[in-house]
């Protein structure tokens, strides 16, 4: 009664890759040619959101069908969007604005709530929703949590300060992730501010903004005047157009955890923002390693909902614990399968926290499929120079085959945000005469993520290309 992954993701009509992939962010270094068991199988089955039904104890047998959404039952749903930035550019400020002119300019009832989301509705009525936790972090540890719900970043650069190292933090947060960018040029109002210079030193890191011929939109802004929030919000809203953001909303839902926490009167609460599907009062989740029932759903105006649909954040009533962000929500059939489930996915984690392999290369490589794989990598260096020379060295070493991905470099110590955006793509980080800070190496522990420490760069060179030869074991 086991399946080796090939054939579980021939059956399932998936990549070998993707379920590796996910294989491995339960925590189980596979390849697609060796067999999980069945409970894996049932657990991998479910988390890609395909029906499971078990003929007998010895077969899976999978309904694909059931679950690929058909083209025509896709309707178009809003963007999420998650704006990052700089600290004291002004993220929180245009968050506040937007979501205050928001509730000036209509709905009634408007209080808000802050539930970790906010919708807004545009002139058209169609919508887009925030997320309330701004920066990188937060981003990159839900996707480090394998949950993508950014469709946008806006980034914030103060128009008088310019870039600095959060906003090139992330800017590659952001291209790692593969998410559309929207440059919000801010504080437009000060004396100081020179947005044209914002522009020029967003060329550096390959974002060419409209107004310089490229296709990156920037708008400029002033949070603290409310000043164009509108064409902001255009220009969020024309992005979305281009991607066509569409999900099925009549079918059980899917969804990610963006905050939770425990109330005393109310207990567990979770703010969950629906993926797919409409989730509705009374349906049975299981929502990480937790299980519960849905028994009042809240919006961010405070009001009490009986649905939400693709894009909607509803802070969720009736759970049996506390997740955590970045956890996934899915509706099971019935409660006895959701304590299965959830008690699976605990098995899952306390295993993962004991026995999985590091972020090692060669279960990096497995878990790639055939063409071009890449190799991501973090680097930090102790001077700027050092970090140009490493990046350029490493990149004259892809080959058509293997790829060096940088996904950031720069200067000073590894920190949590290094580690979590490492992490989230598998890529181990290299210090040029630099090591991490405690909770960097915390961090890397919990989520196995490898450091590579060197002094000189042909040493560092010469083992990420015996590396991409895969000449080298998993500990090295
Ligand atoms: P965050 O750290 O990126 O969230 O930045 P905040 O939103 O906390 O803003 C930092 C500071 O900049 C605060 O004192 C804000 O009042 C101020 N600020 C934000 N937006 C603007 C703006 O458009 N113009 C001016 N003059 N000040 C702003």
């Amino acid at each position: 009664d086991a399946i080796t992954v090939q054939e579980l993701a021939n059956r399932m009509a998936e990549k070998g890759a993707d379920l590796v992939k996910s294989l491995f962010k339960m925590g189980m270094a596979v390849t697609v040619n060796q067999t999980i068991d069945q409970d894996t199988a049932e657990l991998l089955v479910t988390e890609f959101g395909h029906n499971i039904k078990r003929v007998s104890e010895s077969d899976i047998d999978i309904q694909t069908e059931a679950d690929v959404d058909a083209p025509e039952t896709l309707e178009a749903r809003p963007p999420v969007v998650t704006i990052m930035g700089h600290v004291d550019h002004g993220k929180t400020s245009l968050l506040d604005a937007i979501r205050g002119a928001n509730v000036q300019s209509g709905e009634a009832g408007g209080i808000t709530q802050h539930i970790g989301a906010y919708q807004v509705a545009l002139k058209d009525k169609s919508k887009i929703t925030f997320l309330d936790t701004p920066g990188h972090e937060a981003f990159t540890e839900m996707r480090a949590r394998g949950a993508d719900v950014t469709d946008v970043v806006v980034l914030v650069v103060a128009a008088d300060d310019g870039l600095k190292p959060q906003t090139v933090e992330a800017i590659n947060h952001t291209k790692a992730a593969g998410v559309p960018m929207i440059v919000a040029i801010n504080k437009i109002d000060k004396d100081g501010a020179r947005p044209q210079r914002v522009r020029e030193e967003l060329l550096q890191h390959e974002i060419v903004v409209e107004e310089l011929g490229g296709d990156v939109q920037d708008v400029e802004v002033s949070a603290l005047k409310k000043t164009n929030l509108d064409g902001l919000l255009d220009a969020i809203a024309l992005q979305a157009e281009i991607l066509e953001l569409k999900a099925n909303p009549n079918r059980a839902a899917e969804g990610a955890v963006v905050e939770a926490k425990l109330d005393k009167g109310r207990g567990p609460l979770a703010t969950v923002l629906v993926q797919r599907g409409t989730l509705k009062v009374g349906d049975v989740i299981v929502v990480g390693a937790v299980s519960g029932k849905v028994r009042a759903m809240i919006d961010d105006h405070g009001r009490q909902v009986k649905e939400a649909g693709p894009s909607v954040p509803v802070e969720v009533l009736g759970l049996g614990g506390v997740p955590s962000a970045g956890d996934t929500l899915t509706v099971v059939e019935n409660e006895a399968r959701a304590r299965e489930v959830a008690a699976y996915r605990q098995g899952v984690m306390d295993r993962k926290r004991t026995t999985s392999a590091p972020v090692s290369l060669e279960n990096m490589f497995a878990s790639k499929a055939s063409t071009t794989v890449e190799f991501p990598l973090v680097v930090k260096a102790d001077v700027q120079g050092s970090a140009e020379a490493i990046v350029n060295a490493l990149n004259r070493i892809s080959t058509d085959e293997i790829k060096v991905r940088i996904l950031h470099s720069g200067v000073g110590g590894i920190t949590e945000s290094d580690v979590t955006l490492a992490s989230a793509s598998g890529a181990p980080i290299i210090g040029f005469n630099v090591r991490p800070n405690a909770k960097a190496r915390e961090i890397a522990e919990r989520n196995k993520v490898e450091f590579r420490y060197y002094d000189v760069i042909y040493h560092l060179t010469d083992w990420v290309r015996e590396a991409m030869a895969g000449e080298l074991g998993p500990e090295i």
